[in-house]
């Protein structure tokens, strides 16, 4: 049965469709042409040297702007452009606008930050990341060592194709980071194979410090293993004064979450250059 939706395309409902099953299909309908619509900009949350309170870093966080169902998590529609395939033109898409982005306030004459960018495990399979990460940095002038990819451990299924792309990055000369570190379920022995330059702690630690001993004893054993293996280390989702506290005594060294700022748009970004001091919490 084919239903018109109320816009130029048909929508296909089957009889006995839920309304969380219909709202899936359109979103990963709606993916591809949001992408050619321009309906996906790029946020950025600040990451600060929490010895210097130096802004050394922005991560890069898409946003969808869905014409019909407003705001949309990346939560939700990263899972469904990953299945469909589409992740991999919106990868590539988010590398050049960060990318871009951090070349534009080099211009203006800021400070030089690195640009992280999530690189999703669908686009590191492809071999071909590699060319097209080297076709970016040559389009947009940026020089390697300010962008920064972050790996989930998930990547680490196909080790051998993992360790052989890793070097091929490391030797082009970015920054290689695993994100949500400690939740995926792999072993501990591939922090010694893979050519990495440091670990961000999950949220799911960081938030938990002081409700659950053992989180803080997750972080704390999770910096001095950073540091023993001559790993930088950055803690996520930093939302407190007492768990920034507790980070800077842990000799924890960069820190990003609600405490500093949100993701804010690369206007917002300006402003923070412009005045540092007026949004670092004392
Ligand atoms: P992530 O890479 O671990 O990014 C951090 C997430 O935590 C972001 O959520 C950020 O807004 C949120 N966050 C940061 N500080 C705090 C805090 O203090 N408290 C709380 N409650 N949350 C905080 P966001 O932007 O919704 O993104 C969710 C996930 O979606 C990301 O997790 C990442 O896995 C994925 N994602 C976002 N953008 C991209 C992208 O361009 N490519 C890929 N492959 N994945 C992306
Ligand atoms: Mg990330
Ligand atoms: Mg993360
Ligand atoms: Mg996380």
């Amino acid at each position: 049965r084919v239903k018109e939706d109320g816009k130029n395309h048909f929508q296909f409902y089957t009889p006995g469709m839920n309304e969380a099953q219909s709202r899936k299909i359109r979103l990963e309908i709606g993916l591809r042409r949001g992408l050619k619509n321009g309906e996906f900009t790029v946020y950025y949350q600040p990451q600060f040297n929490i010895h210097s309170d130096e802004l050394v870093g922005v991560e890069a966080l898409l946003r969808w702007e869905h014409p019909e169902f407003g705001n949309i998590s990346p939560a939700e529609f990263i899972p469904l452009a990953e299945e469909s395939g589409l992740i991999v033109p919106l990868g590539e898409w988010v590398l050049y606008e960060a990318c871009r982005q951090n070349k534009a306030w080099q211009e203006a004459g800021y400070p030089f930050i690195r640009v992280a960018v999530n690189v999703s495990s669908r686009q590191f399979q492809q071999t071909s990341l590699v060319e097209a990460i080297r076709r970016t940095l040559e389009e947009t002038g940026l020089d390697p060592q300010y962008l920064e990819l972050e790996l989930t451990e998930s990547i680490i299924q196909d080790s051998k194709h993992a360790i052989s792309m890793m070097n091929n990055l490391k030797a082009m000369g970015v920054h290689l980071s695993i994100d949500d570190f400690g939740t995926g379920y792999s072993s501990l022995s591939y922090l010694k194979l893979f050519p990495i330059d440091s670990l961000k702690i999950d949220r799911s630690f960081t938030s938990n410090i002081f409700a659950d001993t053992k989180d803080m004893a997750l972080v704390s054993t999770i910096i001095a293993m950073a540091h023993n293996l001559e790993l930088k280390v950055i803690a996520e989702g930093v939302e407190t004064q007492e768990q920034l506290q507790f980070l800077q005594q842990g000799l924890c060294n960069e820190a990003q979450g609600y405490l500093f700022s949100r993701p804010i748009s690369p206007e917002e970004i300006a402003v923070i250059f412009d005045d540092k001091a007026a949004v670092l919490p004392q």
